[in-house]
């Protein structure tokens, strides 16, 4: 029993310290001679939904071209395996609020209650929150622009709208795309059948004309060359196991599904460890899941103070990363703890990884 005990130490320490320095391949980006003429931006908005989904992807696959899909919250949290399909197909992800209300007529925390619920919920499904907002059905004001702003996001609306909302053909969604120059954006919608009838169209248009499809500047809101469809800056990963750090609280305990990890039960139960810092900025992923469909909260301190927190939106494993964390140097205590627990849910942590 001890034997076999120390065995098992000796093999994750082993483990443990081969994946301490995990080197992340630099983006590169090289000019394309298939797009002389630019770059234009297709969006398709109001996904994820089942019987359009999965449509869309393939049609767009087929066709070789990449979009922006800009969600609703409230339906990638509805469907978030279909929300990870849209990006495994190379798709980029907006935010297109949680419920598609008109916001116009919204007071400023309404608004960011839309925003901020659609963001956790696609940051919890996909490892990344979207950095583009479209306001439903372009409705915009200068007070949602400013929530859009605190939210660090960016309000994206269209040049050439395809009016495939108002019933237009595959044929008048086609000749739409004639219009689309260098930076601009389409308004497509992904549960039209003549949307998706007029892809390969758009596809033969694009290519005729020397533009290619590419995605949205958060600078600018304006089509750009895509940059690899990598959200990771180049550099180094640490990554630190769960089951590696020290428990605390009435309930940690470890766990070996869905994972091998740490399971936190109740407020007040947490892991933590200690890692030396040469430079006091950091980005954080911690992959985990909830227990059930609730959404599990974990927060991150440093050096005992709230940085931020890190949310899982239902069972299957995800990672959650807090981006430009500010933190002390030199030695500090890095803790995961529940706070927020109602009782509802539990949390399942997996490893941490430091960026
Ligand atoms: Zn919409």
């Amino acid at each position: 029993m001890l034997k076999s005990t120390l065995l098992k130490g000796g093999i994750m320490l082993t483990l443990f310290s081969s994946l301490l320095a995990i080197p992340v391949s630099p983006i590169v980006q090289a000019a394309d001679a298939n797009c002389p003429n630019g770059y234009v931006a297709l969006t398709f908005d109001d996904g994820p939904s089942p019987g359009n989904t999965t449509n869309l992807l393939n049609a767009l696959k087929q066709a070789g071209l990449r979009a922006t899909l800009f969600n609703i919250g409230r339906n990638a949290q509805n469907h978030p395996a279909l929300v990870r399909d849209q990006v495994a197909a190379g798709m980029w992800i907006g935010n297109h609020s949680f419920t598609h209300p008109n916001m116009t007529s919204m007071n400023s925390a309404q608004m960011a209650s839309e925003i901020t619920q659609t963001q956790q919920t696609i940051q919890s499904i996909t490892g990344s929150a979207p950095k583009l907002f479209r306001p439903p059905y372009g409705a915009t004001n200068g007070t949602l622009r400013s929530v859009i702003s605190q939210n660090g996001l960016t309000e994206v609306l269209w040049n050439v709208d395809s009016l495939d909302w108002n019933g237009a053909s595959t044929a008048q969604i086609a000749a739409a795309a004639n219009r689309l120059q260098n930076g601009d954006v389409m308004l497509l919608h992904e549960q039209f059948q003549n949307t998706i009838r007029a892809i390969p169209q758009i596809a033969q248009n694009l290519k005729n004309r020397g533009l290619c499809a590419g995605m949205i500047s958060p600078a600018t809101g304006r089509a750009v060359a895509p940059d690899g469809g990598s959200s990771n800056p180049p550099g180094t990963a640490t990554r630190i196991e769960a089951e590696q750090m020290t428990k605390s609280g009435t309930y940690a305990s470890n766990i070996s599904s869905p994972f091998s990890g740490v399971a936190l039960y109740a407020n007040g139960d947490s892991v933590k460890f200690t890692q030396y810092f040469g430079l006091g900025t950091h980005n954080f992923s911690l992959r985990g899941a909830s227990n059930n469909a609730n959404m599990a909260r974990v927060d991150l301190r440093i050096g005992g103070q709230l940085k931020g927190t890190f949310y899982f939106g239902g069972s299957s494993p995800a990672v959650y990363t807090l981006n430009n964390v500010s933190h002390g140097t030199g030695n500090q205590e890095i803790e995961l703890i529940v706070t927020a627990d109602n009782g509802t849910w539990d949390a399942y942590l997996d490893y941490m990884e430091i960026h």
